[in-house]
Formats: structure tokens, C-alpha cells, sequence
């Protein structure tokens, strides 16, 4: 049971580190090969401060205003922040030099406009790109298809750099359909690996949320991304 009120992070957080024990258990894998990254929108720094003293380290925010809106609160405690929303190019400016990694790098205009701007700051980043494995339409992403010539075509932009991939699978009862998208993920980061492209490294795989962790686990996640089974129901 997810509880929704303040003072109940710490138990949730214990819940779903027993979740991620458990799903790796039953593969055979480690637990440390799992990272929890806590999904933050809507919630209040407060609160994700609340959760860094639950040793909490690694957060995502959705929207460039939120991530500016918290980001002074927060720095006070060491913590790593990846942007894991639909990026418009008209909010890089707020996110670039806030963020360690984005994960939702999705089109080469977009990853030309944010080297662009590291440049002239001098700054670097990781990013993940963000394949669409599931069917419905809303869903941001490039296309399997044309995962591996996006990764080509940012790994040579010299301020950034390519970790892996992200993926957000099919809102679904169905566990088949949901572990489709995941295997698709994963038959992406293969044919990425088998083509050797200097400078790109997949060791991130960045899938599962809160219904579907011990799936994305199962499949071979190493960064679950996990907001309600820690904050309670987003209002
Ligand atoms: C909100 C969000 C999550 C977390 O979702 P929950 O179901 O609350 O765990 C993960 N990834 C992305 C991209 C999100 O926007």
C-alpha cells in the first residue's frame, strides 16, 4: 500500500526496495545494478528533501519551470538530476545547466540545440535516448527503427554523451504487452552495441515505473523511474 502522507516516504521507499530485491531475486541479478531515480513532479521540495534523508541521491524532473521552481531548495543536499520530460527547445535554457542527464533525447535537432548551448557554456552532458516502444500515439520517442542512426548522429557531438536508453512501456493490464515494450528496448540496445560506435556506452537502461518495475527488472532495467510508489497519488 502506497501511503500518501507526509512522513510516509520513508516507509514507501523501504517497500520498494524490497520490490527491487525481490524482482532481482527472481532473475538472479543484483540489486545494486538497479537504480532507483524518484520521478518528482508535483512534488514539493520538502518532500524530495524528505527523501534525500531516506538516502534518496538520484531525482527526475518532467518540466523545465518545476526543475527551476525546486532547483535552489534542493541544492543544499549532494543529489543527481536527470530530465526525464518531453524537452522543448524553447526550455533549454532552464534545463541544460541544470541536469546531469537527460534521458528523454528523442531528435537530432534537439541534441544539436543542446550542444550548441554546452558549448558556449563549456559544459558536458550524459543523455539516454528516448526510443517509443509502445503503440499509443502519445507517446514521445524516436522510433525503434531509427534509434541506432540518432545514436550514430549524437555521438558526435563532442558535449555530449550517449549512456544508454529510456523507455516508458504500454499503460496496460496486460503483462505480455508491457514486457513487449521492454524486450523491444533491449533488442534496440543490442543492435546498438553490435554496431560499436565510438563514444557510446549502454549501460543505461532506463525502464520501469511504478506498476511495472519488477517487469522492467526482470528484463534487464538498471534505472527504474519511480514517482507515486514513493509520493503517494499525484493530485
Ligand atoms: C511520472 C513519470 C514516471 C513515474 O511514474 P509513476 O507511475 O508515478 O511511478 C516515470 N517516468 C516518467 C517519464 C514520468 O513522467
Amino acid at each position: 500500500m502506497v501511503k500518501n502522507s507526509v512522513g510516509d516516504i520513508e516507509h514507501n521507499l523501504a517497500v520498494l526496495r524490497q520490490r527491487v530485491k525481490q524482482a532481482c531475486e527472481r532473475v538472479g541479478r543484483n540489486p545494486e545494478e538497479v537504480q532507483i531515480l524518484l520521478a518528482t513532479k508535483t512534488v514539493e521540495a520538502n518532500r524530495i528533501l524528505e527523501a534525500f534523508e531516506e538516502g534518496a541521491t538520484l531525482i527526475g524532473e518532467n518540466r523545465a519551470q518545476e526543475l527551476v521552481e525546486k532547483f535552489d531548495a534542493l541544492k543544499v543536499v549532494a543529489h543527481t538530476t536527470h530530465f526525464i520530460g518531453h524537452l522543448q527547445s524553447n526550455k533549454l535554457k532552464d534545463v541544460v545547466g541544470r541536469v546531469d542527464c537527460v534521458q528523454s533525447l528523442d531528435r537530432l535537432d534537439l541534441a544539436e540545440k543542446i550542444e550548441k548551448r554546452l558549448a558556449a557554456e563549456g559544459r558536458e552532458i550524459d543523455v539516454l535516448i528516448q526510443v517509443k516502444t509502445a503503440p499509443e500515439e502519445s507517446k514521445f520517442g524516436c522510433a525503434p527503427k531509427e534509434a541506432l542512426a540518432l545514436t550514430k548522429a549524437v555521438s558526435a557531438l563532442p558535449h555530449l554523451h550517449v549512456k544508454g536508453l529510456m523507455t516508458i512501456g504500454v499503460f496496460s493490464e496486460n503483462t505480455e504487452e508491457v514486457r513487449a515494450c521492454f524486450r523491444k528496448l533491449m533488442s534496440v540496445r543490442q543492435e546498438i552495441i553490435t554496431a560499436h560506435i565510438d563514444g557510446v556506452s549502454m549501460d543505461v537502461v532506463s525502464m520501469g515505473m511504478s506498476g511495472d518495475l519488477e517487469l522492467a527488472i526482470e528484463e534487464g532495467s538498471t534505472l527504474i523511474r519511480v514517482g507515486t510508489a514513493v509520493f503517494g497519488k499525484r493530485l
